[in-house]
């Protein structure tokens, strides 16, 4: 495809220049200059004025270490095979982490200062408030230096030791496809469960069980004792008062926030269950059965060239601010997107903001296609995200996890509304709404799921459960999840072994829910407050990640994540189920 834009990162560095070797001295230097802070530290707290000087020299470096890591990551994504990309990436990589050990002790020290020392340090510097206040929020949960030393220590060998293990062994599993001959890894098996064939997707799945199953025992056991683990950490040494409160902490968002909207999943899981029996009855299916849950529709087979997609994406974004259209377009002139196919790039897509008041790098491989455009409008709207809120300093500058998504989500959204009333067809029409119930289903019903059985995983395991009894519960909770709209064969009772993320990141899941339903709720302010309501939305994003989520919403006009709120982002999908339903009545 002609004419796609390719990024210039000479605009940073180039690799091998003197310009490059000077701003890895200049790191060097500033890390030495800020590490004699640690003595002055050690005789007490200073006075105010010199507390800024610190902040801002640590800012400074910040700046600078984004910047060179930034750097060598983009250099690495555009040509994964280029050796000087390599060797630079992970000289970055080692420099990064010396870096960190380098600057941890202004972190011990600041969380470890007493209230009544820090907090007119604090009121000292109020642009930098919300990430002192973070740092120190994990205090009533910090043991002391020695005992987190050990901690640290053990860990190596202890639990994240286990969790390298279950990769490992994972890793190494090949899969016999179903009518192949010669055996593959996971990804490529996974291919399959979007094939035509009922049968294929059957087999692609009953392969993969059969696999994880063999060894669901062994799995088993070493996920309870990871979730052992977690119970000793985070409840008997640091104090937390479940085994996810140390992850609302980590995403700074209060448990009944998050109860509510794991609550409203629940209560709304039916819904879904309505996606799939349309689902069904579009394919012809007498039974829907859990193989067919990305069973595909007929592809729309049309290539768009990048000049109308990019055009599409920007009227979308016009259609709801023109500010934020001019912010994405900006991305697109500024020597900063790379949309051409390579051979040693980097496969996905991203959106790297990485400096306040820098305009945001993008890369993606642009092949026409109908996800190329939503991608297109997903990573511009991350873009759009950063430029609101390069006004903030470093730490401040970025999107906390809850909210990381909004501006991105959004933007997929007003691509579909603007490419849903151009529709020339009811075909057309439906294809855009199935993807976003398809869509809606894998990030907002699946993933609160699953966060779901990890809370029942944590109580049955401290109760003292089986492999077995864990595995029952699963079935149970895909029983409750389908409610009968999809038959699920009998070795789904070891999907959650092959969960990397249970093992990894406890908990992690329900910020994807979280995320994309927060989404659809503001969508549906949108719809009753119509352009009011575009101010309200620059406002939290300008926002960046300089207060918690719950603070920045309710600034914004836009809170309290109660029920109601959840409840709201239902109506959105129902609305579309509806749509859906009577524009599939005609072409049945
Ligand atoms: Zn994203």
């Amino acid at each position: 495809m002609m004419g796609l834009p390719v990024w210039n990162l000479d605009q940073l560095y180039r690799l091998g220049s003197p310009e490059l070797a000077a701003a890895l001295e200049d790191l060097k230097d500033k890390t030495l200059k800020f590490t004699a802070w640690r003595e002055r530290l050690e005789t007490g707290p200073p006075p105010p004025a010199a507390f800024r000087q610190l902040v801002t020299e640590l800012a400074d470096l910040n700046h600078l270490a984004h910047r060179l890591s930034g750097f060598a990551s983009l250099a690495f994504a555009q040509d994964t095979q280029d050796q000087k990309a390599q060797s630079f990436m992970a000289r970055m990589n080692e420099e990064m982490a010396d870096l960190g050990n380098d600057l941890l002790f202004f972190e011990i020290w600041w969380k470890e200062l007493d209230e009544a020392q820090a907090a007119p340090l604090a009121a000292d510097l109020p642009d930098f408030g919300y990430w002192l206040k973070r740092t120190r929020a994990f205090r009533p949960h910090t043991l002391p230096e020695a005992e987190e030393k050990i901690v640290n220590l053990k860990n190596t060998t202890g639990g994240d030791a286990l969790v390298a293990l279950y990769d490992s062994l994972t890793n190494r599993y090949r899969f016999r496809p179903p009518g192949g001959e010669t055996e593959v890894g996971r990804d490529e098996l996974m291919v399959l469960v979007r094939d035509a064939d009922p049968e294929i997707r059957a087999g692609a799945y009953r392969e993969l069980y059969r696999v994880y199953g063999a060894d669901g025992p062994i799995l088993g056991q070493m996920y309870q004792t990871s979730v052992r683990d977690w119970r000793v950490e985070n409840i008997r040494l640091r104090r937390y008062a479940s085994p996810i409160e140390a992850r609302h902490k980590a995403n700074d968002l209060p448990e009944a926030a998050v109860a509510a909207l794991l609550k409203t999943i629940r209560e709304r899981a039916g819904l879904f269950g309505d996606f799939f029996r349309l689902k069904a009855g579009m394919l012809g299916l007498k039974k829907f059965r859990r193989y067919d849950l990305y069973a595909p529709l007929a592809e729309d087979p049309r290539v768009v060239d990048f000049k109308t997609g990019l055009g599409q994406v920007l009227a979308a974004f016009e259609d709801f601010s023109p500010r934020l259209k001019n912010l994405a377009a900006k991305v697109a002139g500024a020597g900063r997107f790379h949309a051409r196919p390579g051979p040693g790039k980097q496969g996905g897509a991203f959106c790297y903001s990485m400096l306040p008041g820098d305009t945001p790098w993008v890369l993606m491989t642009y092949n026409g296609r109908r996800q190329d455009l939503f991608t297109l409008a997903h990573e511009l709207g991350h873009a759009v995200h950063a430029q609101l809120a390069g006004h903030h300093n470093i730490f401040h500058f970025h999107a906390t996890l809850p909210l990381a998504e909004t501006a991105s989500t959004f933007a997929e959204m007003l691509l579909v509304e603007r490419l849903r009333r151009q529709a020339s067809s009811e075909l057309e029409k439906a294809r855009l709404l199935f993807h976003l119930l398809e869509d809606a289903y894998a990030t907002i019903g699946r993933q609160a799921y699953f966060a779901l059985f990890e809370i029942k995983a944590h109580e049955l395991t401290e109760k003292g459960a089986t492999v077995d009894e864990l595995a029952e519960a699963y079935m149970e909770n895909l029983g409750e999840q389908f409610g009968g709209a999809v038959e699920v064969g009998p070795e789904f009772r070891w999907e959650w072994v092959s969960i990397p993320h249970f093992f990894h990141t406890p908990f992690y899941v329900y910020a994807y829910s979280f995320g994309q339903l927060l989404v659809y709720s503001l969508w549906r302010r949108y719809e009753e407050e119509g352009a009011a309501f575009a101010p309200r939305l620059v406002e939290l994003l300008s926002r960046g990640g300089s207060e918690a989520p719950e603070k920045i919403l309710a600034d914004s006009g836009l809170g309290p994540l109660d029920e109601k709120f959840w409840q709201s982002g239902f109506e959105v999908i129902e609305g579309f189920l509806a749509e859906l339903k009577s524009c599939t009545t005609g072409l049945r």
